[in-house]
């Protein structure tokens, strides 16, 4: 299948060109006025500017499949790499935690049909005996042609801060504790990727000292103070989750978190649902930490579903404004998905198109240890590879070579 006519993501910029793939890889990609398989560098006269994109001045037409079958022809519109979510909960009423294949089935055909062909499904704050079994799933999980890839699994507590849960619940909060993870890890066969602490907890920062190594640690759900978070990021943590939310805020005399994530974290998640996180400050984050941001969706169970009310866990959750509620005032979490997260970024809250598109696919794929297979459309990868039109809808989805959309 050769994809042509689109402005292709280059990492750096977007310029004319064609991506090949063959099977499940791109086998080129080529870019014009260069010779051969494309480096970053390539773009140049035919560029689209962020600006351009941002501002819709580019030419489009409508993107249509090919007349050749196996081509695609992606005029007028843009050619990215597919979407990576390394924090996502559940969609279309299914729920990682429910710790069934058919759970995570649902959400993997629904993130790809979304154009988030590849995830880290994550965990809320459960007793090990509910996590085990969730374990059990991931782990034999294989997607079906149309569902998206298990990149790992992003386990979101239990080791949080009481004070600051959440949509999470306080009961099951515990102390850090390396056995468990290791034993929770020898059951998902490796696949944890992730594991959330509050370093300001008994414990933690020797939690972070003993797990470095084998996990990615990321503070969330936390009071810490920019101290605390200093001596977490020393210890060897790496990653922040969902700077801002359920975090103390940026204070000009105790930064806190996102003080000591400016200075020493390798990666921040950001829920870029337009409700989560103000437009300002999105803009704000992607200034500070530029190349560190990864766009999260952070949905949970009601993604994907028309507003109504709906029974929950024993509860009953509102979707409606964009977001699912507890109560009139409690969100519940997001219903967002990182691909309109993407188109957000870019159509509504100005940020450049480039700079949004690499949050959404090089990030996240260092972040999991993954972009030597994933994140860019470099020869080689997996051929996962989205056609956006020039207001950033997702119209087709190639997903390891095959189109499903
Ligand atoms: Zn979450």
């Amino acid at each position: 299948m050769r994809i042509t006519g689109g402005r292709v993501f280059t990492g750096e910029s977007f310029a004319a060109g064609t991506v090949e793939v063959r099977g499940d890889r791109i086998a080129h990609v080529e870019l014009e006025g260069a010779a051969g398989a494309a480096p970053a560098d390539a773009a140049c006269a035919d560029t689209v500017s962020a600006d351009d994109a941002a501002g819709g001045e580019a030419e489009a037409s409508a993107c249509t499949a090919g007349t050749a079958p196996a081509d695609l022809d992606a005029s007028g519109c843009y050619v990215v790499p597919g979407f990576i979510d390394l924090h996502v909960h559940g969609a279309l009423g299914a729920d990682l935690c429910d710790g069934t294949v058919e759970a995570i089935q649902t959400l993997m055909r629904y993130e790809a049909s979304c154009g988030v062909t590849a995830l880290c499904p994550t965990t809320m704050t459960f007793p090990e005996s509910v996590l085990a079994p969730v374990m059990d799933a991931a782990r034999v999980f294989e997607p079906a042609r149309d569902e998206a890839t298990l990149l790992g699994i992003n386990m979101e507590g239990p080791f949080i801060s009481p004070d600051k849960v959440g949509a999470q619940n306080p009961d099951y909060v515990q102390r850090c504790d390396a056995a468990m993870i290791r034993r929770l890890q020898e059951r998902a066969g490796g696949l944890i990727k992730l594991v959330d602490i509050a370093p300001e907890r008994d414990g933690a920062l020797e939690f972070v000292r003993a797990m470095h190594d084998e996990v990615r640690i990321s503070i969330a759900h936390t009071c810490a103070t920019y101290a605390d978070a200093k001596a977490a990021f020393a210890a060897g943590a790496q990653h922040v989750t969902h700077l801002c939310n359920a975090m103390p805020p940026l204070h000009h005399r105790e930064p806190g978190v996102i003080g000591a994530a400016f200075e020493d974290a390798q990666t921040v998640e950001l829920i870029c649902d337009g409700k989560h996180v103000s437009p300002t400050m999105v803009r704000i984050v992607f200034t500070l930490f530029a190349g560190r941001v990864a766009v999260i969706s952070d949905a949970m169970r009601a993604a994907g579903l028309a507003d109504g009310d709906y029974p929950f866990g024993g509860q009953m959750v509102s979707v409606h404004d964009s977001l699912a509620w507890l109560t009139p005032d409690t969100i519940a979490g997001s219903v967002t998905n990182v691909a309109e997260c993407v188109r957000r970024l870019v159509m509504e809250m100005d940020v450049p198109a480039t700079a949004a598109v690499r949050a959404a696919t090089e990030t996240p794929a260092r972040a999991l240890g993954a972009f030597d297979e994933r994140g860019s459309l470099d020869a080689g990868k997996v051929a996962d590879v989205l056609v956006l039109d020039r207001d950033f809808r997702v119209k087709h989805v190639v997903l390891r070579g095959e189109l499903i959309k």
